[in-house]
C-alpha cells in the first residue's frame, strides 16, 4: 500500500505554510561564499570587515545545519536575525504533495515560484532508498530542447531552466522530510539506509538536460559537494548528459562529479534517431570527450545508460559494437528497461533478449545491472510534470507516470 499525504489539502498544508518560501524577497540560498558576503554588505545589514565571517556563519547555518528559518541561527544577535528576515529568505519551496511507496521510494512535487513574467513551476524528486545508500534523483529543467524520441520529457517544450537555489532546494527538502540534518528526527517507519547519511547520493537524472543550465548545474553542485556544508562526495554525485560534448569537458575540468551517458545507440544512424543530439556530437566525439574525462580509474567510471528497446537497439550485434565501442573507458553500463507512454513509438524488449545482450556485456568484463524499477505503486516516475500528466485520462497517466521508474541507485 502506498501513503499519500496530500498537501493540497488546506490543514496538511498550513502546517508547511510557515516554511514556504515567499517569492518577494531575494533567497540566500544557492549563491557561492563572494556572493553571499556581496549580498551582506550590498543590503547595508553587515559592515564590509565582517561579511566573510557572517557569510560563513550562515554558510553552516543552511547547509551543515540545514535551517530554513533565520530565527534558529542562534549565534546571530536577533536584531540581526530580523533584519536579515526582513530582506532575505532561506525558505524552502511549496511541497504540493509527497508520496511514499511500499518499497520506501518517495516522491515530491515542489512548486517554485514565476521567474519574471512567467507561470509557477513544478517539479519532481524521487529518493531511492536502498542497502547501505539512498538516492536522490533530481532535475535540472522544467521540460528539455532535446526530442530524444523514446523520452516523454522531450515532447514538452522546454519551459524553463531551474536556478541554482531551486536545484538546492530539492535536497535540502529532501534531508528535511527524511530528517537527514543533525538533531532532526526520521519520520516513524521511514524506509532509509541502516547507518550514514538518509541522501548519501545525488543523481542529476530527472527531467531536463543539466548541460544544458551548466552555470545553475556546477553552482549547485559545488555547494553540494563543498567541504564545510552539505559536503556530499563528488564520487557519489552522477550527472546524466545526453551527450552535450563541450560541456563534458568543462563538467570534467570545473565540477569533477561522477559521469553518465545516456548512449542508447552504438551507431549514429540509429543514434541519431534515437538522440538527435548526436547529430551535432557524434559517437566519435562524445566517446572521446569520455574517454579524456579527467581522474578515470576501475574505482571511477563512466556510466553507459543503454534504454532497452526491442527490435531497434537490442540484438547481441548491438551488444558486441557497444563493448568494442567502450575499450579503453573505465565503464559500467546500466540497462534500462524502457518506460512506455501514451505515444511512444517503442515497446521494451523481451526479458529474455535484455538477459542475453546482459549476459554478454557481463562476460566481457562489464558490470552491467538492469535497472530494477522502483516505487511503482506511487509511479515515481523522475522528472515527470505533474501538471503536464493531470490533463490526460487516467489510464494514459498511469502509463505516462510509469516511464523513467528506474533503480537509480547504480549510477
Ligand atoms: N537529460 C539527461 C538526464 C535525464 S536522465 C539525459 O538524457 O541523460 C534519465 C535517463 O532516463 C536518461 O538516460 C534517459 O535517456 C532515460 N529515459 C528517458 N525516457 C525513458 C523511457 N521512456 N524509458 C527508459 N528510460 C528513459
Ligand atoms: Fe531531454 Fe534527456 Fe529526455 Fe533526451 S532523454 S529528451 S536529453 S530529458
Amino acid at each position: 500500500m502506498a501513503l499519500t499525504i496530500d498537501l493540497t489539502s488546506a490543514e496538511s498544508r498550513s502546517a508547511l505554510a510557515a516554511k514556504t518560501a515567499k517569492p518577494d524577497k531575494p533567497t540566500l540560498i544557492g549563491l557561492t561564499r563572494d556572493e553571499l558576503a556581496v549580498a551582506l554588505v550590498e543590503s547595508a545589514l553587515v559592515p564590509e570587515r565582517q561579511a566573510r565571517m557572517r557569510a560563513q556563519q550562515l554558510w553552516h547555518w543552511l547547509y551543515v545545519r540545514g535551517v530554513s528559518d533565520f530565527d534558529a541561527m542562534s549565534n546571530i544577535s536577533r536584531d540581526l536575525r530580523g533584519a536579515l528576515d526582513r530582506h532575505f529568505t532561506v525558505a524552502r519551496p511549496q511541497i504540493v504533495e509527497e508520496q511514499i511507496s511500499a518499497d520506501g521510494t518517495r516522491k515530491w512535487l515542489f512548486r517554485f515560484p514565476p521567474r519574471g513574467a512567467g507561470r509557477p513551476v513544478e517539479v519532481e524528486t524521487v529518493y531511492i532508498p536502498e542497502e547501505g545508500r539512498g538516492t536522490l534523483c533530481i532535475s535540472s529543467q522544467v521540460g528539455c530542447t532535446l526530442t530524444c524520441s523514446f523520452c516523454h520529457t522531450g515532447t514538452q517544450k522546454l519551459v524553463r531552466n531551474l536556478t541554482a537555489e531551486e536545484i538546492l532546494s530539492q535536497l535540502l527538502t529532501a534531508r528535511d522530510r527524511l530528517g537527514d540534518f543533525p538533531q532532526r528526527e526520521t519520520p516513524m517507519g521511514a524506509i532509509v539506509p541502516a547507518e550514514g547519511r538518509k541522501v548519501s547520493n545525488i543523481v542529476m537524472m530527472g527531467m531536463g538536460e543539466p548541460l544544458y543550465n551548466f552555470d545553475h548545474v556546477k553552482k549547485a553542485l559545488l555547494i553540494a559537494s563543498d567541504g564545510d556544508g552539505l559536503s556530499l562526495s563528488k564520487r557519489r554525485i552522477t550527472l546524466s548528459t545526453s551527450g552535450v560534448v563541450p560541456e563534458i569537458y568543462r563538467t570534467g575540468e570545473e565540477i569533477g562529479v561522477m559521469l553518465a551517458i545516456s548512449l542508447h545507440a552504438v551507431r549514429d544512424d540509429l543514434r541519431d534517431m534515437l538522440v538527435p543530439i548526436n547529430k551535432k556530437y557524434p559517437l566519435k566525439e562524445l566517446l572521446e570527450a569520455c574517454r579524456r574525462y579527467p581522474g578515470l580509474s576501475n574505482a571511477r567510471r563512466i556510466t553507459f545508460e543503454y534504454v532497452m528497446l526491442r527490435d531497434v537497439n537490442d540484438s547481441l550485434a548491438d551488444a558486441k559494437e557497444l563493448v568494442r565501442l567502450l575499450r579503453g573507458i573505465p565503464a559500467k553500463i546500466n540497462l534500462i528497461p524502457f518506460n512506455p507512454w501514451p505515444g511512444s513509438n517503442y515497446q521494451c524488449s523481451d526479458w529474455e533478449t535484455i538477459e542475453t545482450f546482459a549476459d554478454y556485456v557481463n562476460q566481457a568484463g562489464y558490470a552491467s545491472p538492469i535497472r530494477t524499477p522502483r516505487g511503482r505503486d506511487i509511479l515515481a516516475a523522475c522528472g515527470q510534470l505533474k501538471s503536464e500528466s493531470e490533463r490526460l485520462k487516467k489510464s494514459e497517466r498511469l502509463a505516462l507516470e510509469a516511464m523513467m521508474i528506474a533503480g537509480h541507485g547504480e549510477a
